[in-house]
């Protein structure tokens, strides 16, 4: 079965670009020209993966992205969007969006392509839709619960958001300021030295018992969570 794409977008020469450039790659491609469009055909089309378009009449990409993420069907929907500024692309990053990537216009269709693809095969392999994996550590969005191998870990409100955004965004590395953005909100008045502190509490939470640390440090750039790498067998 060929996967599914819904491209939302309303500049309707691009969406005939894409329309083309994604069928010829194999995908099964629906449209919507707006946001309250692209929310139903999200509910009735059951796409495998969502190009969403930042600037949208009616009801902006961030906030389809959003209510998505609020959905039950739609929590775990791969959401790729499509950005036309570097601003817009800086928000999707530092924003908790709910975004799993982002291309910005002008863009080449074999890369957007190649990223989709990338998307739904992370979306199909993975731990199911709510779950979020890290070595032994397992986020259980739904439930809202934590675990490290077996042992139960229990965090405040901010260290689990804390958790998740790096453990959605695996291997990037966010500044203290990109953190707040995305785990305090847009308009909040906490230093960034605020996330050290929260940063320190979700390490010692997590590596109770002398676990090994995921959480890394990059000098003078922020924290990142990263994928230890798989032993190779023989
Ligand atoms: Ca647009």
């Amino acid at each position: 079965m060929k996967p599914r794409v819904l491209v939302v977008e309303d500049e309707r020469a691009l969406v005939t670009m894409l329309r083309y450039n994604l069928e010829k790659a194999g995908f099964a491609v629906a449209e919507a020209f707006d946001g309250e469009e692209a929310l139903l055909r999200v509910a009735e089309w059951k796409p495998d993966v969502v190009l969403l378009d930042w600037m949208l009449p009616l009801v902006s990409g961030l906030e389809i992205c959003r209510r998505l993420r609020r959905s039950r069907e739609a929590r775990a929907l791969p959401i790729l969007f499509l950005t036309a500024r570097s601003e817009e692309m800086d928000r999707v990053r530092g924003l908790d969006t709910g975004a799993d990537d982002y291309v910005t216009k002008p863009f080449s269709p074999s890369e957007l392509v190649a990223r989709l693809k990338a998307l739904i095969r992370r979306s199909q392999s993975g731990a199911g839709a709510d779950r979020l994996l890290c070595a032994d550590v397992a986020i259980d969005l739904a439930q809202h619960r934590v675990t490290r191998g077996h042992r139960r870990v229990h965090l405040g409100p901010t260290e689990f958001r804390l958790l998740s955004h790096l453990m959605r965004h695996k291997g990037r590395v966010f500044s203290r300021e990109q953190l707040l953005d995305a785990v305090w909100g847009d308009d909040c008045e906490v230093e960034a030295r605020t996330v050290d502190v929260h940063i320190r509490r979700l390490r010692k939470a997590l590596n109770e018992g002398g676990a090994s640390d995921i959480v890394r440090t990059v000098r003078s750039a922020g924290y990142a969570i990263d994928e230890p790498e798989r032993a190779i067998p023989g």
